[in-house]
């Protein structure tokens, strides 16, 4: 599913006045189109005024300044600070400064954060070494400003991000100063997710005549009354495990999850195999005839999982879909609204779940603004959920089998068995076969749920996409290319790793590897991990003292009915 190139493939924003430059980094992030803020305030920020955005965190508004104030920049300009972003948090101060420079890496921008809490001769020596945008918060930019580390006269631009939050957090005396710092015709650009009556004075006393852009909502029925409609709240470096487990409680018939990036895309559909389903990944990368395999794969029920861009699922539509799945929330709630749709279909009702992050809890108002319907929260489902529910399937299963009326043609096999054991005996081994053949496998590590996290926290952990497992967390699964080295750079030195000589084409899950560890090796079930399963062979990761006795302990023993290797892995 990796092989499409990038790089090549028009996007949505070629309508947008962008630099190639700019154009091949968010193709290389995988951005298929720009979200509706960006759409709206990329070619007006790109004429100069002014501008007032109301637009919540999640909508893409950090590319929707950014993007404009990037085509600005020259390749072989000096690095002079004609940009500053001014924002409420040390953490939105890195992320938007992250985000900056992911889109201006082949400008070969220079994006420099300040803020508070980081040793200042670090930001002095950047800055000494030019910076064309700086990412500031209020305070720390002052303090720059008055030490004369931070020369403004050249700025020409100068972005309010979270408005609202920087006032909330009493900076308007700072911001005030700031400005004051920066020449009187610098085009002046704020954000905010909420607009007060003192946003708007603030619009007036610092901006021109701003255009005013704000995210529409529309008023017709979005007929969405059949779908039930979930939400999970969990930490991004939860979701796939949580994704897995939420699909496992609900037994989709065929499933539809829709991610943000192409990407994104490629990486869930390998952990969702890894997992267990018949995941198949769609979007924008893909010619005709790739896509075309993949629905004629989902319409036959031979994948269970389609992993999917909006783009890419623009006028899908398939009668068998039970679920529809939102990895993250959609930026617009037009586009949730859109994106559920595809369920509920002719009267039928249809499960609609979405992920959200503590930060995203803005976004979720709108939506419910706009379907005027509430979304039920529901906790990630615990381990005993999870047994209880797969119990409850299989009781299912069986009981549907024992009403068929075809039973009497495996009699040979009873009387293949006859006398060997008790009637119980041989039907819970048979039950066993099948809870085994449907991929049930002991998930033993809780989710936490991130439904309460206070409202502080939430500029902390926005910026926790790192993805790092803690120590003693596992995530079954897991695949993305770098998975390995993510933890072992936060496992201080406890985790070391086992090549395991079978993979996904033996039919090895993650609970084939933990079962076979935790038994042969007598470790227990949160020892393990993080688990990468690829085609022909497998990584675990286990207590770095443990590593020879694992491997030792595993080779003598088969799995999946195959002897298999296993030893140190070092790379
Ligand atoms: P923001 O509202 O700026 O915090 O952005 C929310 C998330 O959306 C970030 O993770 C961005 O990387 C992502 N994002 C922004 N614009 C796009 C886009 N056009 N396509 C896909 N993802 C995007």
């Amino acid at each position: 599913m990796n092989e499409p190139s990038r790089t090549e493939e028009p996007t949505g924003f070629d309508a947008l006045g962008l630099r190639p430059e700019l154009l091949k980094s968010l193709a290389n992030l995988g951005y298929e189109e720009p979200t509706p803020i960006q759409r709206e305030t990329i070619p007006l920020l790109g004429e100069g005024g002014d501008l007032l955005g109301q637009a919540a965190t999640g909508t893409g508004k950090t590319a929707a300044f950014a993007l404009p104030l990037l085509n600005t920049i020259d390749p072989l300009d000096a690095p002079l600070t004609t940009s500053l972003v001014l924002v409420p948090t040390r953490e939105l101060a890195v992320q938007v400064s992250e985000a900056m420079f992911k889109y201006g890496s082949e400008l070969k921008v220079k994006v420099v954060p300040v803020y508070g809490g980081q040793p200042i001769q670090r930001q002095l020596h950047a800055l000494k070494r030019g910076a064309h945008v700086v990412v500031a918060t209020p305070g720390r930019a002052l303090d720059h400003i008055r030490r004369g580390s931070l020369d403004l006269d050249a700025v020409r631009h100068v972005v309010l991000d979270e408005a609202d939050e920087m006032l909330d957090m009493g900076f308007a005396d700072d911001i005030e100063e700031i400005l004051g710092a920066t020449p009187d015709d610098r085009q002046t650009i704020l954000f905010s997710a909420t607009l007060p009556p003192r946003i708007n004075k603030i619009a007036e006393q610092y901006q021109r005549d701003p255009a005013r852009v704000q995210i529409k909502r529309s008023d017709t029925d979005p007929g969405t009354a059949l779908i039930s409609q979930i939400v999970y709240h969990v930490n991004r470096h939860h979701k796939s495990g949580a994704l897995g487990r939420i699909l496992d409680i609900e037994a989709p018939t065929s499933a539809i999850v829709f991610c943000r990036t192409r990407t994104e895309v490629d990486e869930l559909t390998e952990t969702m195999n890894g997992r267990g389903y018949r995941a198949e990944a769609l979007h924008g990368g893909m010619d005709q005839k790739q896509r075309d395999r993949v629905m004629g794969r989902l319409r036959d029920g031979t994948a269970e999982l389609l992993v999917a861009t909006d783009v890419a699922a623009r006028g899908l539509d398939v009668d068998t879909l039970s679920h529809v799945v939102n990895y993250d929330v959609p930026s617009a709630p037009e586009s949730y609204v859109h994106r559920i749709g595809r369920v509920g279909r002719a009267g039928r009702e249809g499960v609609a779940i979405t992920l959200a992050e503590p930060r995203q809890k803005r976004l979720l108002q709108n939506i419910e603004r706009l379907t005027k319907q509430t979304i039920e929260v529901r906790k990630i489902p615990t381990v005993a959920d999870l047994r209880n529910r797969q119990v409850e399937l299989t009781v299912k299963a069986v009981s549907e089998a024992l009403a068929s009326d075809d039973l009497d043609d495996y009699g040979s096999v009873l009387d293949g068995l006859d006398g060997a054991e008790s009637d119980r005996r041989i039907a819970l081994a048979a039950i066993k076969l099948m809870h085994e053949a449907r991929g049930t496998f002991l998930d033993e590590v809780e989710i936490p749920d991130a439904t309460f996290r206070k409202e502080k926290d939430r500029h902390r952990k926005r910026n926790d996409k790192s993805g790092n497992f803690k120590k003693g967390e596992r995530r079954n699964g897991e695949s993305g290319p770098d998975s390995k080295k993510r933890h072992a750079s936060t496992s201080n030195g406890d985790t070391g790793f086992v090549y395991v000589s079978l993979g996904r084409k033996a039919g090895v899950r993650p609970g084939d590897l933990v079962g076979a560890i935790a038994n042969e090796a007598g470790l227990s079930g949160n020892q393990i991990g993080p688990i990468r399963i690829q085609e022909n062979f497998s990584v675990v990761g286990v207590p770095e003292q443990s590593v020879d006795k694992v491997s030792k302990a595993v080779s003598a023993t088969m799995l999946r009915g195959r002897k298999v290797r296993v030893r140190r892995y070092n790379d």
